[in-house]
């Protein structure tokens, strides 16, 4: 996990509520990396420790302006859930074909179950 909080050379999109960073404005920057993939992750200050405090998964997601659509689970989902990510934030660093293998089943499987965390970006 490598953040970093600095201004914002552009306006660029929250990745939690969806609005615009505006250009001079502080900018947090978050760089994920899972196995050899990486990716970098752009927020409000204030809106990353919600969206961390969100995946602990006792606080509901607001529904953004856009519509994004809420994530309604069962208590027994969202465990089932919690354990998928949890094996895949295990798996993930590990390299080789097999685990590649692994990842996607997991993926598929929290498709069902309320969807890729967003988060994650494209893999
Ligand atoms: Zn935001």
């Amino acid at each position: 996990m490598n953040i970093t909080i600095r201004w914002s050379r552009v306006a660029t999109k929250c990745n939690y509520c969806s609005e615009m960073v505006p250009k001079d404005t502080p900018i947090l920057v978050w760089y994920v990396k899972w196995g050899r993939w990486g990716k970098r992750f752009y927020f409000h200050p204030e809106c990353w420790v919600k969206d961390r405090v969100w995946h602990l998964g006792d606080t509901p997601k607001p529904i953004d302006s856009r519509g994004r659509p809420r994530i309604t689970l069962t208590d027994e989902d969202r465990k089932s859930r919690k354990r998928l990510i949890n094996q895949y934030n295990r798996l993930s660093k590990h390299v080789g074909s097999e685990y590649d293998l692994k990842l996607l089943e997991i993926e598929e499987k929290l498709v069902i179950l309320g969807g890729i965390p967003k988060n994650w970006g494209v893999m």
